[in-house]
C-alpha cells in the first residue's frame, strides 16, 4: 500500500527496530517484578530507570514511594509549561509472583514472542518508549510537554498509586493508557468497574442429629445466598458476579458448621448500576441475616470504578485510527472490556484516556501469555503519529 509522502521519515522507521525493542522486552520479561515482589519490582524499576533516562536526559525524574508499600512509581516530565500536556501511563509489576513457575521467555513463532509480562504490559512499555523516542525527533516535538507515569500496583488494584493518578488528573485532561490491545488488534472503548465482597455467615454449632432443633448450618445459609446473588446479572444487564472461593466447617463432619465465608467479584458497566447491585446484594444477605440462629455479614466495596466512553475518548480514537489509516494500516476497532485498568481510575479523576494502545497480546494472566513482536513497532508508529498531531494542534479534544 502506498503511504502518504508527508509522514515523518522517523515514523516510517520504526518498523526497522523491531529486533531491537524485541530484546528490550524479552530482558525485561526476564525480571520478575510480580506485584508482591518488593525487590523485583525494584529491580525493575531500574531497569526503566536507565532506559527512560538514557532516551530523554532532559526529563525531571521523581520516584515517589506509594502509600502502605516501599515500592515507588517512576515519573518523567518534559516541557511542563508548554501548552498542550499528554500522560503517559503504564505499570510495571504483573501477575507472576517470584515463586511462579512462568519465568521464562520463548519464540513459538517468528513473529511471537511469550513470556510473563510480555503483553500486559511491559509490551505496552516498549511501545510507551520507541513511540515517545520517534516523537521527540519531530520538528513540532517542543509545543507538547509529556508526563510518563509507570506504577507497581496495577495488578493488585492499585491502592498505593490511587492518589498518583488524583494528582496526574490535575495536571492533564487526556492521556494515553499503554495496556495490551486485543489480538485482534481492537483496543478498548470502555471498562467495566470491579469491586470484592466478603459474605460471612455465622450459624450455631450443634451435635450433626441436633438439626435444625438446636443446630444452625452456615454453610447452607450461605450457599443459598450465593446461589441468589450470583442470579443477580439475570435482573441487572451489565452486572457480574462471581463467587470465587468458599470455605467454612471443621475436619469433624459429626458438627453442624456455625461459621462459613466467601469472597465475591463484581462488575459493572456504568457507574449508575453500583447502587442497584449493593441493594440486591445487602436485601438477599438480609433475608439470611433475619432468621433465627444467623447471621450474615457482608463487607468489602468498590475498588475500580468503570470507565465509560466520553466525547474525548471518541474525538482521540477517531485520530488514533485515521493515525493507523495513514500509516497504511487497517484500523483498529475498539471494544467493550470487562476488566479494569488503571484507565478506569484515571477517568474517575476526571482525566479522559484512551486505552489499551500497547501491543497485540494474548492470553493475559496465563503461562502462555504471548505479544506479537511486529505490534511493539506497529503501534509505536500510530502513537508516535498520534502525538505528533496533537502537538501540532490538529488533533482537537472536547472540553
Ligand atoms: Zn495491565
Amino acid at each position: 500500500m502506498s503511504r502518504p509522502l508527508s509522514l515523518p521519515a522517523p515514523i516510517l522507521a520504526l518498523p526497522s527496530r523491531t529486533p531491537e525493542l524485541a530484546a528490550l522486552l524479552e530482558s525485561w520479561s526476564l525480571i520478575n517484578s510480580g506485584s508482591g515482589h518488593l525487590t523485583g519490582l525494584e529491580r525493575m524499576r531500574h531497569a526503566l530507570r536507565a532506559e527512560f533516562t538514557r532516551a530523554f536526559p532532559a526529563a525531571l525524574l521523581e520516584e515517589p514511594v506509594l502509600i502502605g508499600t516501599t515500592a515507588r512509581a517512576l515519573r518523567l516530565r518534559l516541557r511542563p509549561s508548554a501548552s498542550r500536556q499528554i500522560l503517559l501511563n503504564g505499570h510495571y509489576d504483573t501477575v507472576y509472583e517470584a515463586t511462579d513457575p512462568f519465568q521464562t521467555c520463548s519464540r513459538p513463532d517468528a513473529d511471537t514472542l511469550r513470556g510473563p509480562g510480555v503483553a500486559d504490559m511491559k509490551g505496552g512499555l516498549v511501545v510507551l518508549l520507541a513511540a515517545l523516542q520517534t516523537f521527540e525527533q519531530a520538528p513540532g516535538a517542543s509545543a507538547l510537554g509529556w508526563e510518563i507515569l509507570l506504577t507497581p500496583d496495577e495488578e493488585t488494584g492499585s491502592h498505593g498509586s490511587a492518589p498518583l493518578f488524583i494528582a496526574a488528573a490535575t495536571r492533564h485532561t487526556f492521556a494515553l493508557v499503554f495496556e495490551p490491545a486485543r489480538p485482534s488488534g481492537d483496543i478498548v472503548q470502555s471498562r467495566k468497574g470491579t469491586g470484592s465482597f466478603i459474605a460471612t455467615c455465622r450459624g450455631r454449632a450443634a451435635h450433626a442429629a441436633q438439626v435444625p432443633s438446636s443446630g444452625r448450618n452456615a454453610i447452607l445459609a450461605l450457599a443459598e445466598f450465593l446461589l441468589a446473588a450470583a442470579k443477580i446479572p439475570s435482573e441487572l444487564p451489565g452486572v457480574l458476579v462471581n463467587v470465587g472461593n468458599i470455605r467454612g466447617g471443621g475436619t469433624a463432619t459429626n458438627v453442624v458448621p456455625d461459621f462459613a465465608q466467601s469472597e465475591l467479584d463484581v462488575r459493572i458497566t456504568r457507574v449508575a448500576d453500583r447502587e442497584p447491585l449493593l441493594a440486591r446484594l445487602h436485601a438477599l444477605a438480609a433475608i439470611i441475616d433475619g432468621r433465627d440462629g444467623f447471621r450474615l455479614e457482608l463487607t468489602g466495596c468498590f475498588n475500580r470504578p468503570p470507565k465509560e466512553c466520553s466525547p474525548v475518548e471518541e474525538a482521540a480514537f477517531a485520530a488514533w485510527q485515521h493515525a493507523a489509516r495513514d500509516l497504511g494500516q487497517i484500523p483498529p476497532n475498539w471494544v467493550h472490556s470487562g476488566g479494569g485498568s488503571d484507565g478506569n481510575l484515571l477517568f474517575a479523576a476526571g482525566l479522559a484516556n484512551l486505552d489499551a494502545v500497547g501491543p497485540l497480546g494474548d492470553h493475559l494472566h496465563s503461562d502462555r501469555e504471548c505479544v506479537v513482536i511486529s505490534s511493539l513497532a506497529t503501534r509505536a508508529q500510530i502513537v508516535a503519529l498520534f502525538l505528533t498531531r496533537y502537538a501540532a494542534g490538529e488533533v482537537t479534544l472536547p472540553r
